[in-house]
């Protein structure tokens, strides 16, 4: 029973080799990036944050940096990779802390709607017999009344992208099919992206008819994936954050990889 994730399917059209080394060959990589790093103490912390709220509590801006900061540095091994030389590890630090901070005082008393649930995972059938499954991973799902629902995703990248490539993002919308079938009430669904490097929200909708195109878009292609019997390399300027560059023939051989 194949089960797909966002980032599955994006491994594969971004370098087959690199898919296959990850998921077929499965071979681990004990490393992580920085990047990679910073964004999963981001999460935790504001999972915290609205995990509190849900007791009642309200956790001050320094007791939310704390539990940052307390985070990063139980969690810190010397596998975690600083690829861009020109950035330590307090650099990134750093940006968590702006990250959250600017995050704070944007949203507090954070009250925009009910939290239905925080860090939801789960899995969308895709086809009627359920050999093909989506993975579905929301960070916050939030009820604001009268059928309308929001998917919140935290984004720690560096770039901003531009509003017509979250119209045609992939991933919130998937998790937006997951949604319209878990709850009966449900007439649409926000699309939310926090770009916290930016301090910036930006949002997103899909019709019924763009989703059900969406659903067997990708059941097409996860159905390929599957099927396929060679992985080429596909070297680019991605090459460089790769974890499997060691081994890889192409990507070592690639300037600044
Ligand atoms: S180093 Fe580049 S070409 Fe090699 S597997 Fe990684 S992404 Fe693909």
């Amino acid at each position: 029973m194949p089960v797909f994730s966002h980032s599955r399917i994006l491994s594969y059209e971004t370098c087959p080799l690199r898919y296959k080394y990850a998921y077929i060959d499965e071979i681990i990589h004990e490393g992580e990036t920085a990047e990679t790093y910073l964004g999963s103490r981001v999460h935790e912390a504001l999972e915290k944050l609205y995990r509190n709220l849900e007791y009642g509590k309200l956790m001050s801006k320094k007791e939310l940096l704390g539990f940052f900061n307390r985070e990063w540095k139980k969690n810190w091994t010397d596998s975690i990779i600083i690829v861009r030389e020109e950035l330590a590890r307090e650099d990134y630090r750093k940006m968590g802390e702006k990250y959250l901070e600017d995050y704070y005082k944007r949203y507090k008393p954070f009250k925009e709607g009910k939290v239905v649930d925080l860090e939801i995972t789960d899995f969308l059938p895709l086809d009627k017999k359920g050999e093909y499954n989506f993975f579905i991973r929301i960070d916050r799902l939030m009820d604001t009344g009268e059928g309308l629902y929001e998917i919140h995703d935290y984004k720690t990248n560096t770039e901003l992208p531009a509003q017509e490539s979250l119209d045609e993002d992939r991933q919130l919308a998937m998790y937006s099919v997951w949604v319209r079938k878990e709850f009966e009430d449900c007439k649409d669904v926000r699309l939310v992206w926090h770009f916290l490097a930016f301090d910036k929200e930006m949002d997103s909708y899909r019709t019924e008819e763009q989703l059900g195109a969406l659903r067997n878009e990708v059941l097409a292609k996860i159905k390929a994936i599957d099927a396929a019997k060679k992985f080429p390399a596909n070297a680019s300027k991605l090459c460089i954050w790769c974890l499997y560059k060691g081994i890889c023939p192409v990507g070592s051989q690639i300037e600044g990889a």
